[in-house]
């Protein structure tokens, strides 16, 4: 079994070697809260947002999706209430200016009282200033200043000429394109409320400590629903897409009973939301949020109307109301999903003495589908069928291919990126055209005739 505290250790050294994930600019020493994605772990992403793509437009009625702009006009984030709102509080070291995230130096016993406390409320601040009277800076034991709210959008300058550059910030949560497209949407789809827009975009937040590998990046990805409805059908939607998205999360991991949904406390709410749930993970370091199912009621169309002077009202054609529709939120992180399935994937087993590591992914989210193998490499009639195989199977898939060393060895190398199946050809193929067909979770294996295997594999995918 493996221990709880070095799950993450191994998980990021596991999704290096293998090309799932890199820190960004290594070279030059990192930049703390940016990864990039590798071939392996691209793929991964990729078969994730085309999960959540696919279900959400799919399988649901009157849901369409947009890709915005990254960097929006200012003043969608002054009328968003992100410049004044979107604070976390901050003490300075006076001595080596090294700067914290005030609540990561409070014990549990302290994080336990500032619960339901609000931010920007003076109660908040001066509640922690008492706690950390006395905390000195963890790095050189130096004065730590008193702790401030500090604003976590990313600040940007467009133009050429120096001081005629405008200032702008990268999107600090991506829902905001849906609500500026709002309209074109409904417009030119002719859309009738209830109806939803999604998005999958980049996000980024200057996170005063970025922590826990992909868990809490400066630069992340979200999927986001805004799901518009009649104010008299807010709670029945609300309950709707609670369950909806929880039973989503549910069906992509081995152990469900990690995944649970909490209610937020008063003071946690963010500015904009009258109720919220969070859909949470059981990490090895305890709930964390996976995604945030929020109330927004009509705050975000009656914000950018009084601020850009338009009118968001629509009018019920039955009943003849008019009403600025409301808004159901689910807002999830493309990264935690990565991070959390790799969670719940690991497992390390004895196998025949031999230690082996698997990645117990869903066959659509694994990177490969399946690996094929000639039985040894110099006999070129077991190349040649392999090799047909191989190229039949990587136009509809991506397939791996591994023709070195003894076969163990080659099933394991599967088994730790997560392959859910491999193909060997063997000598007995050349007599019946029958191919061993293994299985990553029971190592078992069983013989189908060659030129099923394309069949089999799509069925086995769709069926797990
Ligand atoms: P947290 O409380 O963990 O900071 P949040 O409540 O600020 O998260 P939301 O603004 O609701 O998060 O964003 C929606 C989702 O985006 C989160 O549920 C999470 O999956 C993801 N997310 C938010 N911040 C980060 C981050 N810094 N790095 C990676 N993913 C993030």
């Amino acid at each position: 079994m493996t221990k709880k505290n070095d799950l993450l250790a191994k998980i990021v050294a596991l999704t290096k070697r293998r090309g799932f994930v890199f820190p960004n600019s290594e070279i030059y020493g990192g930049l703390r809260g940016f990864y990039d994605y590798g071939p392996l772990g691209v793929e991964m992403k990729n078969n994730l947002k085309q999960l959540w793509w696919r279900w959400m437009t799919r399988e649901h009625e009157n849901i369409v999706g947009i890709d915005g702009a990254i960097i929006d006009h200012p003043r969608v984030w002054e009328a968003s209430g992100h410049v004044e709102h979107f604070t976390d509080p901050l003490v300075e070291c006076q001595k080596c200016h090294h700067r914290f995230r005030a609540t990561d130096l409070l014990d549990e016993k302290q994080l336990a009282a500032l619960e339901g406390k609000k931010h920007e409320e003076k109660e908040y601040l001066a509640a922690l200033t008492k706690m950390l009277a006395g905390k000195k800076c963890p790095d050189c034991g130096g004065p730590l200043s008193a702790p401030r709210e500090f604003n976590i959008l990313v600040e940007a300058y467009l133009g050429v000429v120096k001081g005629e550059k405008q200032k702008v910030y990268l999107r600090g949560e991506a829902c905001q394109n849906i609500y500026l497209n709002y309209e074109n949407v409904r417009q030119t789809m002719r859309l009738k409320i209830p109806f939803g827009i999604v998005q999958i975009g980049k996000a980024f937040r200057n996170e005063i400590t970025p922590k826990q590998f992909l868990l809490r990046q400066r630069e992340f990805e979200q999927w986001d629903l805004q799901w518009f409805v009649n104010p008299r059908e807010m709670e029945k939607w609300y309950e709707f897409w609670k369950n909806e998205r929880l039973n989503w999360y549910r069906g992509l991991v081995n152990d469900q009973k990690k995944v649970r949904l909490r209610q937020h406390l008063p003071g946690e709410l963010a500015h904009y939301a009258k109720v919220a749930f969070d859909i949470e993970y059981q990490t090895p370091f305890g709930w964390k949020e996976w995604e945030g199912i929020h109330w927004r009621g009509d705050w975000d169309l009656s914000r950018h109307g009084q601020y850009s002077g338009h009118d968001f009202s629509v009018v019920d054609e039955k009943t003849g109301e008019k009403f600025i529709p409301w808004i159901v939120e689910t807002s999830g992180g493309v990264d935690r999903t990565f991070l959390y399935l790799l969670f719940d994937a690991y497992q390390e087993e004895e196998v025949k003495g031999k230690q082996r590591i698997v990645l117990r992914l869903h066959p659509q989210v694994a990177p490969y589908k399946m690996a094929v193998f000639p039985l040894l490499a110099n006999k070129p009639d077991l190349r040649r069928v392999a090799w047909q195989l191989y190229q039949e199977l990587k136009k509809e898939y991506l397939v791996a291919w591994d023709e070195r060393g003894n076969i163990g060895k080659r099933y394991f190398a599967q088994d730790e990126i997560g392959t859910p199946w491999c193909a060997t050809i063997d000598f007995q193929t050349l007599k019946d055209g029958t191919v061993t067909i293994r299985d990553r979770d029971t190592r078992q294996q069983e013989r189908i005739k060659l030129d099923a295997v394309k069949d089999w594999l799509k069925k086995a995918i769709n069926e797990k």
